[in-house]
Formats: C-alpha cells, sequence, structure tokens
C-alpha cells in the first residue's frame, strides 16, 4: 500500500495508520456477517499479468506505460483496468482458497 500511496499521491490519511484501520474495521464488519477479507499481497504482479491468459510482461514495470497489447492473446489493455481485474481475480482466488 505504501508504494501505491506513493504512487497515486493519496498524502498523509491512507500512508499514515488510515490504511491499517480500514482494513482492521473491515474485517470486523465481515467478520460480524460471517465473512472473510483476503489480503492480495503487495508483490502480486497485478500491472505485469495479462487478465486473459495470464501472459507475464515485464515491460509493463515501466509505470508510464498506461495501455499495452499482450503479445500473448493480442488484448488491448488499460494498466489500471487490467490490475483491477487481476486483483479481483487474485482476491476471488484467494476466497475459494479458504477452509
Ligand atoms: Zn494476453
Amino acid at each position: 500500500m505504501k508504494a501505491v500511496s506513493r504512487s497515486l499521491n493519496f498524502g498523509k490519511s491512507v500512508s499514515d495508520n488510515g490504511w491499517g484501520m480500514f482494513t482492521t474495521f473491515l474485517k470486523y464488519k465481515l467478520e460480524e456477517q460471517g465473512k472473510k477479507l483476503v489480503n492480495v499481497d503487495r508483490f502480486f504482479a497485478s500491472s505485469q499479468t495479462c487478465s486473459v491468459y495470464g501472459y507475464k510482461n515485464a515491460k509493463t514495470k515501466n509505470l508510464a506505460l498506461r495501455e499495452w497489447d499482450c503479445p500473448q492473446c493480442k488484448t488491448h489493455h488499460d494498466r489500471d483496468v487490467n490490475a483491477a481485474v487481476n486483483i479481483r481475480n487474485e482476491g476471488m482466488r484467494l476466497v475459494n482458497a479458504l477452509p
């Protein structure tokens, strides 16, 4: 989250303890409803992976690259939308792996 807050310039509220407080509260509220909070690892390669077939594109490590075409499946990706889809999929994978 530190890297994300820095790159998105969220400012002090999120980078301080705000995020920790938010997730603690969210976890509590979910458990009240018999639900669980899962965490996607901060080093999960959400921006580098094609959300369609999983091709890893190291070129997307360059933050200035906002859109890219997957060399494997030819899908045109918006960097942030592709990353969001990958994070959603990884979260669902973690949820399904819960005991
Ligand atoms: Zn692809």
